[in-house]
């Protein structure tokens, strides 16, 4: 690892001004669980790191009158212990209890696990020069390729690796994004960009600019939620293939659904298609098996991982039915 500056701000004004300082050799600092490793492995070469643990203020839970508003460097393992998130949010719950290992979701931060880099072997080995990194070709595509995209993909085909984020979209999220000029609110499902628009990032964050905060409304009457995660391993590791699902159910039908699926594509994938199959209808699993094609027929499987078209259609039946049943 190279030498480099540690900034502690003492307000996020002074963070969001030490990042527009020198915005290419500064990189923001929250558990430190990914970017340390990617430090590690000569992934980045940060001039200066921003460390967000001198900011205590950035980490809470709080419900106030018609939304819940989560600070930015919150433990992940505090959204899998709060009382009113377990009891409410059961999507957000069983995401953040799915994700890493208790050592990890004690330091990961949810901000953190938002912004997170992909996991593809060939963007996290420093020998390899692959486009996510600036150079010519994606080893993936023609390379080892089991874990990665099936929809969205192209040129580059990193699935994004977070857990939370299908959660929070399902929730109609938003995110505060505070720079040293102003603060925005935008939708999370609206933070996160494919490939084909940038090649060198996942989301919309412009240099100088860090994530602040997450909103969403208080639950709806009706309302019920829940994530389904399919692993390689029994242990931790992360999503084959996910379903953050939340609906409002009247009489056996989806008066409202939101499907957001993770480990398929370069962003949390908005199962728009099969959402519009599913709504309205009274469930049934030949009614889910149709929404799960309906999504897929623009899938493009990689010469490893075709077997994902099929994790797809039965996890979302399992998430979708579940919520019938409860
Ligand atoms: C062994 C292992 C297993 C894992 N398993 C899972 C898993 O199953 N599911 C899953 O979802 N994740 C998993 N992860 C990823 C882990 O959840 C993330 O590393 C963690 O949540 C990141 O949080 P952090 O606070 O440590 O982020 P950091 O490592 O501090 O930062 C991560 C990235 O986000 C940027 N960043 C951090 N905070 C902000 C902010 N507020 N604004 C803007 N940018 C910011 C940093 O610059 C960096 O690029 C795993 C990681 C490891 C090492
Ligand atoms: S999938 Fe993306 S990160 Fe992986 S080798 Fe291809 S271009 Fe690089």
């Amino acid at each position: 690892m190279n030498e480099f500056k540690l900034a502690q701000p003492q307000s996020v004004g002074q963070a969001t001004s030490f990042l527009s300082q020198k915005p290419k050799g500064c990189h923001i600092m929250a558990g430190g669980t990914d970017l340390l490793g990617e430090m590690k492995n000569g992934i980045i070469d940060a001039e200066v790191v921003v460390d967000l643990k001198s900011l205590p203020e950035l980490s809470f839970i709080k419900r106030e009158q018609n939304k819940v508003r989560v600070g930015a460097l919150t433990p992940v393992s505090e959204l899998a212990e709060n009382s009113f998130i377990q009891n409410e949010y059961s999507v957000l719950y069983e995401a953040a209890l799915s994700l890493a290992t208790p050592q990890l979701r004690n330091v990961g931060t949810v901000g953190g696990n938002l912004c997170q880099r992909p996991r593809c072997w060939y963007y996290r080995d420093s020998q390899i020069l692959c486009l996510k990194k600036g150079g010519h070709k994606c080893f993936a595509f023609n390379g080892r390729n089991k874990y990665h995209a099936i929809l969205g993909g192209g040129p580059c085909f990193i699935v994004y690796p977070s857990d939370l984020a299908p959660a929070l979209i399902s929730l109609g999220a938003e995110v505060i994004i505070a720079s040293s000029k102003k603060e925005k609110k935008i939708p999370l499902e609206e933070f996160y960009v494919l490939p084909k628009e940038n090649l060198l990032q996942e989301n919309i964050l412009q240099p100088g600019e860090m994530l602040k905060e997450i909103q969403f409304p208080l639950k709806g009457s009706g309302e019920k939620s829940t994530y389904h995660k399919l692993k390689e391993r029994g242990t931790w590791d992360f999503a084959l293939v996910s379903a953050a699902v939340n609906a409002q159910i009247t009489n056996q039908s989806f008066k409202e659904i939101r499907i957001i699926l993770g480990g398929v594509a370069p962003i949390p994938w908005r199962a728009k298609k099969a959402e519009s199959v599913i709504k309205g209808n009274r469930i049934t699993q030949s009614l889910l098996q149709q929404a799960a094609q309906e999504e897929l027929r623009d899938a493009v499987p990689l010469t490893d991982n075709a077997y994902k078209t099929k994790l797809v259609q039965s996890i979302m039946s399992q998430a979708a039915l579940s919520l019938v049943k409860t």
